[in-house]
């Protein structure tokens, strides 16, 4: 078997250069590793197009001499990408419109409406591309922190919006252990939201977190710019960005 298409046990390819993966500034021999998404065999993971443009948003961000304004805009534009992509995979039903030349257009409409939920506080920094493509969006909130004595997530807060039966847009911008966002979805499904309705939009995922999500919740879907090499001691994604949140609001 070649090393490109060596499977890790929990379904995620070993890293490796792919064909299809990765910008096509370069040919495939040539390109550096770490603009190579690692490949996800799930098909509920949906990785971003890796266009020079994606992976030159995400080396702005990646970078620690990236001041905290660039940090915000740049995250900002790939936030867009995800919602964009995200919104390809709603469903929708037929609707004719009249054109001002007076022909008929047989076009599509959503079929549902969308919230947003953010795991806070870094899930927050998502809210304004949600809010550019989906005008007047309702937005929901979970808090989950680490438990001091059980170092495991813990759910401290929820407030959602009344109408849970619509289709929910999970955000965080980093899938890492997976551990809050597993337990975001557990939130939701306890309020009666079918998994199948709920897609989880992060910038950058571990293979592990994706791995567990997808074990766990194999109808979540997943839309992410990147799937990083995996997780250090401290379960940081690397080569990752750091702490999201520390980067888009204190530091
Ligand atoms: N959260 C972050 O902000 N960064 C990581 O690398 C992992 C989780």
């Amino acid at each position: 078997m070649s090393k490109q298409s060596q499977e890790h046990p929990d379904g995620v390819s070993q890293r490796a250069p792919s064909d299809h993966l990765g910008p096509d500034y370069k040919p495939t021999d040539e390109k550096p590793t770490a603009t190579v998404s690692t490949k996800v065999s799930h098909e509920n993971v949906t990785i971003l197009p890796q266009t020079p443009q994606l992976i030159a948003l995400l080396t702005m961000i990646r970078d620690k001499h990236t001041n905290r304004a660039d940090f915000i805009f740049y995250s900002n534009r790939i936030n867009r990408l995800l919602v964009e992509e995200a919104l390809n995979h709603l469903p929708v039903l037929p609707h004719t419109v009249t054109t001002p030349v007076g022909r008929t257009y047989a076009g599509v409409k959503f079929e549902g409406k969308i919230c947003g939920v953010s795991i806070m506080r870094a899930g927050e920094a998502m809210e304004q591309a949600l809010r550019e493509c989906c005008r007047s969006v309702r937005i929901g909130k979970i808090l989950i922190q680490r438990d001091e004595e059980t170092s495991k997530p813990k759910l401290f807060y929820d407030k959602l919006p009344e109408d849970i039966k619509e289709r929910w847009v999970l955000l965080d911008p980093m899938l890492a252990t997976g551990g809050s966002a597993l337990m975001a979805v557990d939130v939701l499904r306890s309020k009666g939201v079918p998994e199948s309705h709920i897609c989880f939009l992060n910038l950058i995922a571990s293979p592990e977190g994706a791995a567990n999500f997808a074990q766990k919740f194999p109808n979540v879907r997943i839309v992410t710019a990147f799937v990083d090499e995996g997780l250090n001691e401290k379960n940081y994604i690397v080569p990752g960005l750091g702490d999201f949140g520390d980067r888009f609001y204190t530091l």
